[in-house]
C-alpha cells in the first residue's frame, strides 16, 4: 500500500491532477485524496476558478464525477471505477419527471444532486441535502416536485409545511438499512451518545435524531459540540472522517449493513490505474450538460 500511495502522489504532481474524495469512500481513499467533501462541498470544489489542476480525479459515484464534469468543461474528469453508480439516482428518469411535470404546471422541479445528468438537465433548480431546505423555502413556487429521493423530500416537506411538496418514489438502500431497532440497540449501549441523522434515512430514525443534515453540516456540529460521544445514522465511511478529525471523541455507527457499495468500488490500485492511464473520462452529451449546469449554478448562487 505505501508503495501505491507514493506512487499516486508522484503522479499526482507530474500529470496536474486533483484528487477529490467522497466521505463515504473508504479510509485508504479518503487518506489519498486533496479534498473530502460531501456533495455540496465537492461541487464547489469542482467549481472552484482558483484549483490550477486541469485534471480531476473524482472518487465517488457516477453522478458526482458528472457533476464535477459539469461544473469545470474546461478541466477533464475521471473516476477510478466507472461502474461505481447510485441506485437512487438511477431511479429516477428524464421522461418520467416531464411527464411529471406536465401534470403539475407551474410546480418547480427541484432535484436533489443525486441524479443522473439528464434528470437535473429537465430539473429548474438542484438541491443537496445541506441546502434543500433553504433553497426550496426561498423558491417563488408553492407547489413543488422533489426527485428522486422521498425520504428527503419528506425532510424538507416536514420544515416547509405552507408548501406542496409532491415526491418522487426514489430512496437510498444504504441508509434504508438504518433501522429503528438497531439505533436503540446502540443507544442502549451508549445511552450518552448523541444521536446524529443523515436526511436520507427514514422518519422513524429522524424522529430519534438529537441533529439531522448533511455529512458536512454533521462534521461542523459533531466538532463544535461539547458532547464527547455520538452515533452516527450514515453512511459507515463518515465515521473515518469524524475519528481522524475528532481524536478525543468517540463515533459509533448504527449498523454494519449501513454501507453503500458503489462508493467502495474506488480502490488505491483504481485510483492508480486511472492516474497512469488516463482512463474512464467521464463527460456528458453537449446539451444535457449545459442544462444541467444552469440547475446546479442556480443551486450554488442560492446556497
Ligand atoms: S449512499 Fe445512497 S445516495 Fe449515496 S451513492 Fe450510495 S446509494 Fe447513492
Amino acid at each position: 500500500m505505501a508503495e501505491i500511495a507514493a506512487r499516486i502522489q508522484q503522479l499526482k504532481q507530474e500529470k496536474n491532477a486533483l484528487i477529490l474524495a467522497h466521505v463515504y469512500t473508504t479510509p485508504e481513499i479518503q487518506d489519498l485524496a486533496d479534498f473530502v467533501g460531501d456533495s455540496l462541498g465537492l461541487s464547489r470544489k469542482s467549481a472552484d476558478a482558483s484549483v490550477r489542476q486541469d485534471k480531476i480525479i473524482f472518487c465517488g459515484v457516477y453522478f458526482m464525477a458528472e457533476t464535477a464534469a459539469l461544473l469545470s468543461p474546461q478541466k477533464k474528469v475521471f473516476i477510478p471505477e466507472l461502474n461505481a453508480g447510485c441506485p437512487m439516482a438511477d431511479m429516477a428518469d428524464a421522461d418520467g419527471v416531464v411527464k411529471l411535470k406536465n401534470m403539475h404546471p407551474g410546480a418547480a422541479v427541484v432535484t436533489y444532486v443525486n441524479s443522473t445528468a439528464a434528470v437535473k438537465a429537465v430539473s429548474d433548480i438542484c438541491v443537496t441535502s445541506a441546502n434543500a431546505v433553504d433553497i426550496v423555502r426561498k423558491l417563488p413556487q408553492q407547489k413543488i416536485i422533489f426527485v428522486p429521493d422521498r425520504s428527503l423530500g419528506a425532510y424538507v416537506a416536514a420544515q416547509i409545511p405552507d408548501k406542496e411538496i409532491i415526491l418522487w418514489p426514489g430512496f437510498c438502500p444504504t441508509h434504508h438499512r438504518i433501522l429503528a431497532e438497531f439505533l436503540a440497540r446502540v443507544k442502549a449501549e451508549h445511552p450518552q451518545a448523541l444521536i446524529l441523522a443523515h436526511p436520507e434515512n427514514n422518519k422513524n430514525i429522524l424522529d430519534r435524531a438529537d441533529f439531522i443534515g448533511s455529512t458536512g453540516q454533521m462534521q461542523r456540529y459533531a466538532a463544535e459540540s461539547a458532547a464527547k460521544e455520538f452515533i452516527i445514522a450514515s453512511e459507515n465511511g463518515l465515521l473515518h472522517r469524524l475519528r481522524t478529525d475528532n481524536p478525543a471523541k468517540k463515533f459509533y455507527p448504527v449498523t454494519p449493513l449501513a454501507v453503500c457499495p458503489n462508493m467502495k468500488k474506488n480502490t488505491p490500485e483504481k485510483l492508480l490505474n486511472v492516474l497512469e492511464n488516463e482512463t474512464n473520462l467521464v463527460t456528458v452529451e453537449q446539451l444535457t450538460a449545459d442544462k444541467a449546469r444552469q440547475a446546479i449554478q442556480k443551486m450554488l448562487e442560492l446556497s
